[in-house]
């Protein structure tokens, strides 16, 4: 190998550098070519030297690629580099972020086990927990993310595992991350934290003490609404070993090409979080003083009952933030009344995006279920992009003045 082609791979011991350059650096290893910025390896498999190079790698006495379903160079490059941004032994890239929940509870639970989840979570979380898993013979408990005792009330014999999201979709309420770890060490249980919204720029939940990581890559990891795919970053040996094995047989894998757009989305993650946040912030603070806005949601706010939680926990307040009108009429109108906003659930875009959750992301669920949740029928969720702020503010503004006219 050329002095060029093995310097990327100096930056691997992930201990000392700063979130930025581990962002930007870690996980490359340069072909001979020496391209500057990372190849795709967009191949499904790899050749061997002789039918005895070939045995040795499939039987595990030699090192290297043998087939993309298992691993792949583009696949490993992310997932190095999303393991140091996270603080974990390891992680392993999947095609989505529903197949990196699925997997992780596929490998780490079994038949007979229990788990205790956040009732604000995903929809096709709180889909795959409550209909499918039942088959296999896991159950889940759900109870209210900021309300410890129920935590703790649901534990039984069976349990192994403690699964959430925080900050909320879409109400942002916080999970004390620290307290739940507590919780799950003294009962020998898992954490697992779905880290999607604020990710490893704003919150490090294994260095508050969860067991796990999964992430939704699509949203603030890619970053510009390209690509589906999803993650796992775990702590532990035992579990990095048994969730490769899951993947080698049941298969739902990352494309090399996602995984590379992910990888460039990486690096300007710790920018694009921060201007999220900017944004979000000043978005949050123009609707709270605005007279037809009953209530904002946001947790930068000092009106937020868990801002000091926030402070603690994060680095800052995420992109994510709803607020309340009226009713679902007016909602619908100032939805429907912007002009440069993208009505669409998605989240994690340099686009601003508006939703109705009431009728689009919750609107499978029953209304006492919601009204339960609090997602009342006025709800608008904006997940604020990097457009100019003032651009962002103007497009609510005017639909909302034409919505109360
Ligand atoms: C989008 C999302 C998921 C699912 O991810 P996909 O990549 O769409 O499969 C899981 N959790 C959260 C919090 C999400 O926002």
């Amino acid at each position: 190998m050329s002095k060029s082609a093995s310097k990327g791979s100096r930056n691997n011991g992930h201990s000392q550098q700063g979130f930025e350059t581990l962002a930007i650096r870690e996980g490359i290893e340069r072909s001979p070519f020496g391209e500057h910025s990372e190849a795709i390896f967009a191949t499904s498999s790899f050749v061997f030297d002789s039918a005895k190079d070939a045995a040795a790698r499939f039987s595990g006495d030699e090192d290297g690629y043998i087939y993309s379903r298992f691993s792949n160079p583009s696949v490993d490059s992310f997932e190095r580099r999303l393991a140091a941004l996270e603080g974990g032994v390891a992680c392993v890239a999947t095609a989505s972020g529903m197949s990196a929940i699925m997997a992780t509870v596929m490998t780490l639970l079994q038949q007979g086990d229990h788990i205790v989840a956040s009732r604000s979570m995903f929809g096709s979380t709180v889909t795959l927990f409550e209909k499918l898993l039942p088959r296999f013979g896991i159950s889940t408990s759900f109870v209210k993310i900021d309300n410890l005792q129920e935590w703790q009330d649901a534990v039984t014999p069976a349990t192994r595992m403690l699964f959430l999201e925080t900050p909320t979709n879409p109400l942002t309420q916080l999970a004390d991350i620290e307290q739940l770890a507590k919780l799950a060490d003294s009962h020998k249980l898992l954490l697992a934290v779905d880290n999607c919204f604020c990710t490893p720029a704003l919150q490090r939940p294994l260095d508050l003490g969860a067991h796990i990581v999964t992430h939704s890559a699509t949203k603030y990891l890619d970053g510009q609404g390209r690509f589906v795919g999803g993650a796992i970053v775990v702590n532990d040996e035992v579990h990095k070993n048994d969730l490769i094995g899951f993947m080698r047989s049941a298969g739902p894998s990352l494309s090399p090409f996602n995984a590379w757009a992910f990888n460039k989305g990486l690096e300007t993650l710790s920018l694009r979080m921060r201007q999220h946040s900017e944004n979000a912030a000043a978005l949050a603070n123009w609707l709270a003083t605005h007279k037809s806005v009953k209530k904002v949601y946001y947790p930068g706010l000092e009106s937020h009952p868990q801002h000091d939680l926030a402070k603690r926990q994060q680095q800052n307040f995420g992109g994510v933030v709803s607020f309340e009108l009226a009713d679902k009429p007016v909602a619908w109108n100032v939805i429907d009344n912007t002009q440069m906003l993208s009505i669409t659930a998605n989240l994690g875009d340099a686009k601003t995006t508006i939703t109705h959750p009431a009728t689009t992301t919750h609107g499978r669920i029953s209304a006492e279920a919601r009204a339960d949740a609090g997602i009342a029928d006025g709800l608008i969720r904006v997940a604020v992009g990097l457009e100019s702020i003032d651009d962002i503010i103007a497009d609510l503004d005017r639909a909302i003045d034409h919505a109360s006219a």
